[in-house]
C-alpha cells in the first residue's frame, strides 16, 4: 500500500487527502493549525500530524522516510518549495508535488527543479476555455489525439437543440463513444439513454468520421 504525505490540510489539502483514502492509499496529513483538520472529511481515517512541516523532527513524525510520494499544498508557495525540496533532495522520496498557490511565484519552485501543479493558474485557463469558446456550443474542441489522429477525443457544450433529447440521438450512425458528461461540475459517464440537458459538457472518443456527423447535429443539420 503506498504512502503518502500531505503537507497543509487546508481547501486543497483535504480534498487530496480523502480522495487519496479513498483510493485505499495509507494517507498521514500535516499541518500547523489544528482547527485545519476539521477540513477532512468525516469518513477520513489516515493519520494526522499536527506541526510546523519545515521542522524535519514533523516530517520524519509523518513517515518521510519510508514516504512513497509527498504532495506540499499549503498556501505558502515558498514553504511548499522548502519541504518538497527537502522531500526529494534529503529524504529521496520518490514522487513528489509542489503546490504553486500564486502564480507570480511559480519561479521558486521551478528554480528548486520540483514538479509544480498551479490550481489557480490551472483553473482560471479553464474557466477561460469554458467562457469564451462560444464555438464550443456549435463546434468540437479537440482534446487529445491518439495514433496518428484517427481516433481523437472531443469535447463540446450541448446546445438548446439537443436538451432534453437522449444521447443516443446524438451518436446515431456514427463511430464514437461517450467519455464523460459533467453537469453542475459533477461528471459521471453517460450510456445511451441519458438524458441531455443545454449546457452539458461532453468528451467524446470518434473517428474523424464520427467527429464530421457530431459537427453536423451539433449546427441543428439531420444527418
Ligand atoms: P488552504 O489555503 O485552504 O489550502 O490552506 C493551507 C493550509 O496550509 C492551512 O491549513 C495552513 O495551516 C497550512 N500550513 C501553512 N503553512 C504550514 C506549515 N509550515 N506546516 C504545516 N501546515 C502549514
Amino acid at each position: 500500500m503506498s504512502h503518502i504525505i500531505v503537507v497543509g490540510c487546508g481547501r486543497l489539502g483535504a480534498e487530496l487527502a480523502y480522495t487519496l483514502f479513498q483510493q485505499k492509499t495509507q494517507v498521514v496529513v500535516i499541518d500547523e493549525n489544528d482547527n485545519a483538520f476539521n477540513n477532512l472529511h468525516p469518513d477520513f481515517l489516515g493519520r494526522r500530524v499536527h506541526g510546523d512541516a519545515l521542522n524535519q523532527g514533523v516530517l520524519e513524525r509523518a513517515g518521510i522516510k519510508q514516504a512513497d510520494g509527498l504532495a506540499a499544498v499549503t498556501n505558502s508557495d515558498p514553504q511548499n518549495a522548502v519541504v518538497a525540496y527537502l522531500a526529494q533532495n534529503i529524504y529521496h522520496v520518490p514522487r513528489v508535488i509542489s503546490r504553486n498557490y500564486n502564480p507570480q511565484l511559480r519561479k521558486i519552485h521551478e528554480i528548486f527543479g520540483l514538479q509544480l501543479i498551479s490550481s489557480t493558474s490551472w483553473g482560471a485557463q479553464r474557466i477561460e476555455e469554458i467562457l469564451l469558446r462560444t464555438d464550443l456550443q456549435t463546434d468540437l474542441r479537440l482534446v487529445f489525439s491518439a495514433g496518428n489522429g484517427e481516433v481523437e477525443i472531443y469535447e463540446f457544450i450541448i446546445p438548446d437543440i439537443l436538451n432534453g433529447k437522449m444521447l443516443e440521438v446524438l451518436f446515431a450512425g456514427a463511430i464514437c463513444y461517450p467519455v464523460a458528461l459533467t453537469r453542475f461540475g459533477k461528471a459521471i459517464i453517460p450510456d445511451n439513454k441519458t438524458i441531455l440537458q443545454t449546457g452539458d459538457l461532453i468528451q467524446v472518443s470518434a473517428t474523424l468520421d464520427g467527429a464530421r456527423i457530431l459537427r453536423q447535429r451539433l449546427q441543428g443539420y439531420e444527418v
